[in-house]
């Protein structure tokens, strides 16, 4: 029996893999039901081979937008990149989805029975004795079993109790994230947008028929706080030199459901595993959103954790498991933070945009499949 701790992207994702292989398990949550907040989200074609595996590729795709370019310009909206996913839709079926984070997560629950998701409960200690993992949850309820699985989220609970050194790291950037109630200008409706301006940067992209997820990034000090009486008065003024789309979009975005968020990611590090516990998702390898590529990576986890657990070729499965998942998804972390750097040049934005601009075709499509490609 396996206890997964997280019903985010990752955990819920195991789950569904887990019913589809007949693996046991309990999933326990902190929250008290279903919550996603976070505006929208992009699901790699890596993420849709897995939801295509569990059975909800096509409720992903019928709630969802699809993308078939992802496009990186200039604050004026000049085209710097224009990667166009039907190379990937050829390989894979299919292409990019723009979704919001809350009707991904009904449509991952809905797909679970609901006995085996266990709400308000907030892992208070965990105690391994033999065989036996023990989880003692805040309202003095335990859950008993003989693996452990922590999907529970880059500040994981589960990681502190196996490896309290960890380090979380601040990208010196902070994040707005706001959904418009509005579609976008039909030339725009399915692309991934992410505009580059002079140490700052706006991404959009629409996540069904009739609204739109968007980004602001910008540098700043951690922990900052917003007044919600002044923030779009600042966003509007942070972005006046771009394109008058992003003015629009901001303008017409309830400031209330304005979300602010510092960007971090956690150090890379040397085991997911200790025992019977092992880690998923952002818990063992948190990146930054740069490359939208952490919920895919938690996805990619899920798939192949079920796998090598269903196939059971393996005594010591978890470590299977990182051997088998540590490169790529360190690889995206490190090459995460490099292009978070990169987006915010300042001085240098021109220059760094004309090199960008003269990136071969190839190398930019040879870079997406290493991304999106399931090694078997
Ligand atoms: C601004 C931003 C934009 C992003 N955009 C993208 C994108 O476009 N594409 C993409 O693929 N990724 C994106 N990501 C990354 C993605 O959101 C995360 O990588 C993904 O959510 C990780 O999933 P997870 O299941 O590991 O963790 P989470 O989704 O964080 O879920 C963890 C769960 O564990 C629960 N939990 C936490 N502590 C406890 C506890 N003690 N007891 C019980 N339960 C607990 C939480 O309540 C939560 O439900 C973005 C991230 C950010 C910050």
């Amino acid at each position: 029996m396996y206890t997964i701790i997280g019903a985010g992207i990752g955990g819920l994702t195991t789950a569904l893999v887990f019913e589809k292989l007949n693996i046991e398990y309990q999933l326990f949550e902190k929250s008290s039901g279903p919550n996603a907040i976070g505006a929208g989200i992009w699901l790699a074609p890596n993420a849709l081979q897995v939801m295509e595996f569990a059975g909800v590729l096509d409720e992903v795709i019928n709630v969802g937008n699809v993308i078939n370019r992802i496009t990186l310009t200039n604050h004026k909206l000049d085209i710097i990149t224009d990667s166009s996913q039907l190379p990937a839709k050829e390989k894979y079926g299919f292409s990019t989805v723009a979704i919001h984070r809350a009707k991904l997560q009904s449509v991952l629950i809905d797909a679970l029975p609901k006995n085996k998701i266990h709400w308000n409960k907030t892992v208070k200690t965990i105690a391994q004795l033999d065989d036996t993992i023990s989880v003692t949850f805040e309202d003095n309820s335990k859950s008993e079993s003989r693996y452990l699985i922590g999907a529970d989220g880059i500040d994981s609970k589960v990681r502190s109790f196996i490896f309290p050194e960890a380090k979380i790291r601040y990208s010196g950037q902070t994040c707005w994230r706001g959904v418009m109630e509005e579609a976008l200008p039909i030339e725009y409706q399915e692309r991934g947008i992410e505009m580059w301006g002079q140490g700052i940067r706006f991404g959009m992209s629409q996540i069904s028929k009739s609204k739109t997820y968007w980004f602001a990034v910008q540098k700043s000090k951690a922990f900052g706080k917003d007044d919600k009486r002044t923030l779009k008065k600042k966003l509007l003024n942070d972005y006046k030199a771009f394109h008058p789309l992003v003015n629009t979009i901001i303008n017409n975005t309830n400031t209330e459901t304005i979300l602010r968020n510092d960007i971090t990611d956690l150090k890379p590090i040397k085991h997911w595993h200790k025992g019977n516990i092992c880690l998923i998702g952002d818990a063992a390898h948190a990146t930054t959103p740069n490359m939208g590529q952490g919920g895919a990576q938690a996805i990619e986890d899920a798939y192949y954790l079920g796998r090598l657990i269903a196939e059971n070729s393996n005594k010591n499965i978890f470590k299977a498991f990182y051997i088998k998942r540590y490169k790529k998804a360190n690889a995206i972390t490190s090459k995460s933070w490099l292009m978070g750097k990169i987006a915010h040049y300042n001085k240098a934005a021109s220059i760094r945009n004309l090199l960008f601009k003269n990136i071969p075709k190839s190398v930019l499509d040879k870079t997406m499949h290493a991304v999106y490609e399931l090694n078997e």
